[in-house]
C-alpha cells in the first residue's frame, strides 16, 4: 500500500515522544500539576494541547488529550489534570504516577483555539473548572512577554476549594482582571450568589462587544455551550469567539 508523505513540522507533531515526569505539584484536592521533560520539544501556542498515551506492561494502551498549561519554553511542558470519578487515566495520572515515570506524548494539537502575543484587541476568557488550563498558558506568556493586551478572566467553580491557580491569579498582574463565579458555595465577600454563569456576569465582568474582544472560553461541554450562546446573544461576532470542549476523549 502507498504511504501518504508527511510533512517535516506536521510529522514531528504526529510522533509520540518519551516524557518524563520530573515534578508534581497540587493545584486543589482534586486537580494536580504534572511537569514533564521532553527531550527537544518543539515548542507551543498557549491554548493548544497534547495527547498523552499510557501502555501498560500487557500491551493494552489508552491516551487522552491535555491542554498545555505552561507558557512555551524550553523542554518542559506542564499538565493540570482534574480527577473525574471514576475515570480510567485521570485518576492514575493524578494518584499513581510518580517523579521518574514515563509516558508519551504527542502534539502540540490545535491551531484556531490559541492566542498569540501579536494580536492587539482584548481578550475575554471564561473558564468552567478545568477549562482554566489553557486560558492560564495565555495568561503565563501575556506575563512572560509584559503584554500590556487588556486581558478579563471571568471563571465559573463549584466553590473556592475548586480554583486552580489560585495563588497566582491572586497575585494578579497589571491589565488583567479576574472575577469568579461560585456555582454552590460563595466565599465571605463574595460578589454575587452561587449559581451558574449568567449573561448578566458577562456583561459584569466581560468587555462589551464593540470592544470586539477575542473570547476564549473552555471547560465541560454543557458550559462552553451555554457561555458561548451568552456571548453571541450579547452580540459578540461569532467569528471572534473561540470554544474548546473538554468532554470525554481518547480510546
Ligand atoms: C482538547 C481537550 C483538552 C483537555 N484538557 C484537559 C485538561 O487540561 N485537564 C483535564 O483535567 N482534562 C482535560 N481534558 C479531558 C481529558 O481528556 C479526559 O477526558 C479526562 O481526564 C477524563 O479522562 P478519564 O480517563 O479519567 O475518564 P474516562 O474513563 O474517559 O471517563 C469516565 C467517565 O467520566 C466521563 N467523563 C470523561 N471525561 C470527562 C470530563 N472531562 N468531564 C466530565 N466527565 C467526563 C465519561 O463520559 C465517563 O462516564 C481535555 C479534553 C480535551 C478534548
Amino acid at each position: 500500500m502507498a504511504r501518504t508523505a508527511v510533512p517535516g513540522r506536521l510529522g514531528a507533531r504526529l510522533r509520540w515522544q518519551a516524557a518524563a515526569l520530573v515534578e508534581r505539584r497540587e493545584e486543589s484536592a482534586t486537580a494536580r500539576t504534572l511537569v514533564f521533560e521532553v527531550d527537544g520539544w518543539a515548542g507551543h501556542l498557549a491554548g493548544q494541547h497534547v495527547d498523552v498515551r499510557l501502555t501498560a506492561e500487557d500491551g493494552y494502551s489508552t491516551q487522552r488529550s491535555y491542554s498545555l498549561a505552561s507558557a512555551p519554553g524550553g523542554d518542559r511542558v506542564e499538565l493540570t489534570v482534574q480527577r473525574v470519578p471514576d475515570g480510567e487515566v485521570s485518576p492514575y495520572l493524578i494518584d499513581d504516577l510518580a517523579v521518574g515515570d514515563l509516558v508519551e506524548i504527542r502534539g502540540p494539537v490545535g491551531g484556531w483555539f490559541v492566542w498569540r502575543p501579536e494580536q492587539p484587541e482584548p481578550v475575554l476568557l471564561v473558564a468552567g473548572g478545568s477549562g482554566v488550563v489553557p486560558l492560564m498558558s495565555m495568561i503565563r506568556v501575556r506575563g512572560m512577554l509584559g503584554s500590556r493586551v487588556p486581558f478579563r478572566l471571568l471563571y465559573s467553580v463549584r466553590d473556592p476549594g475548586d480554583r486552580l491557580y489560585g495563588p497566582e491569579l491572586d497575585r494578579g498582574a497589571p491589565g488583567l482582571d479576574t472575577s469568579y463565579v461560585y456555582t454552590r458555595a460563595v466565599p465571605p465577600g463574595g460578589k454575587r450568589p452561587a449559581g451558574r454563569l449568567t449573561e448578566q456576569d458577562l456583561v459584569r465582568w466581560g468587555w462589551p462587544a464593540d470592544f470586539e474582544p477575542t473570547c476564549y472560553v473552555c471547560g465541560p461541554t454543557g458550559f462552553v455551550e451555554a457561555a458561548a450562546g451568552a456571548l453571541v446573544s450579547l452580540g459578540h461576532d461569532p467569528d471572534r469567539i473561540r470554544t474548546e470542549r473538554f468532554g470525554p476523549s481518547g480510546g
